[in-house]
């Protein structure tokens, strides 16, 4: 049994990038005769725009995409909007807490930045301060994941292959001292609850793979199957945004262009096609594997 899922958040409109990415996703789930689940990321609130919702599901139904479960369509493992399913999440913090793999941390943001070094660009590695107690009692904490070492271990990836140990260090926040849920922790209590089997999503994530997988093992659940695509890049290398013009599916359409000639475009840079064609996306299901994903960042724009 097949159970995949697409997980858009709500921010802004489609972008190409995560119009390829939703893509795969459908076409993975229609390939093998499974379920695709549309969830909705929209825990984050001060960043979800009001209409986003609407016209993200009307640009992913235009690009000739469907799904059985979702926010419109309803369905066994709901609901499928994020902000619907807070309890859930807390429920799952204290089971963690039980079993002693959270601890409360009221380090700030600079203050973990002093003290730890970062790559460039990148989250700084929390140093541990609050393990073994909170460093300041007297503010609100956070909840953070005690990741250990054994748990940056190598994974399978569908399109990327083996990937090895070591991403995704460092203790992560599942609760914020505000109070709202991370990423990390709702994907993974959601995954589980909807009982998905295959997750594909953009290759951003894949150093957030080895934390899911630590979560999953913590609260006791069956880790799914992942596959990455990778990123689409503007015509000067940098991830694709406003600059590179025409980025969003919504302008695209504004343009003229035809769901057909975006879908064959999409597919060209997936490596389903060998060149530009006009095509619906249902006729890419019998051509479709996961294994003929290019595995580099493309350039479109
Ligand atoms: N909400 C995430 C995004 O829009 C995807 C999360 C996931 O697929 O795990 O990038």
């Amino acid at each position: 049994m097949y159970r995949g899922r697409f997980a858009p958040s709500p921010t802004g409109p489609i972008h190409l990038g995560t119009a390829r990415t939703a893509l795969v996703a459908w076409l993975a789930a229609r390939a093998a005769g499974g379920t695709l689940v549309l969830r909705v990321e929209d825990l984050d609130t001060p960043r979800v725009r009001p209409g986003a919702l609407e016209a993200m599901l009307d640009d992913l139904r235009w690009i000739g995409l469907d799904w059985d479960e979702g926010p419109d369509v309803g369905g066994p493992f709901g609901p499928y909007l994020q902000s619907q399913r807070r309890e859930r999440y807390d429920a799952a913090i204290e089971r963690l807490r039980a079993s002693g793999r959270v601890f409360a941390c009221t380090c700030s943001r600079k203050e973990i930045e002093s003290v730890a070094s970062a790559p460039h660009g990148e989250e700084p590695i929390y140093p541990g301060t609050c393990r073994s107690g909170p460093s300041h009692p007297e503010r609100p904490a956070a909840v953070r994941f005690r990741f250990e070492a054994k748990d940056a271990r190598a994974f399978d990836d569908g399109v990327h292959g083996a990937i090895g140990a070591g991403l995704g260090a460092g203790d992560f926040v599942v609760r914020r001292a505000d109070g709202v849920h991370s990423y990390q922790l709702a994907v993974v209590v959601d995954d589980l609850a909807m009982e998905i089997t295959d997750v594909v999503r953009g290759d951003d994530l894949l150093s957030s793979t080895p934390r899911q997988l630590a979560l999953i093992e913590a609260l006791g659940g069956r880790a799914p199957r992942y596959a990455h695509v990778p990123l689409v890049l503007g015509p000067d290398g940098q991830r694709l945004a406003k600059r590179h013009g025409a980025v969003t599916v919504r302008e695209q359409r504004e343009q003229g262009v035809l769901p057909e000639t975006l879908v064959g475009r999409l597919a060209r840079t997936l490596g389903l096609l060998d060149r530009d064609e006009a095509l619906a996306a249902r006729e890419l299901v019998s051509r479709f594997s996961l294994a003929k994903i290019a595995k580099g960042p493309v350039t479109m724009g």
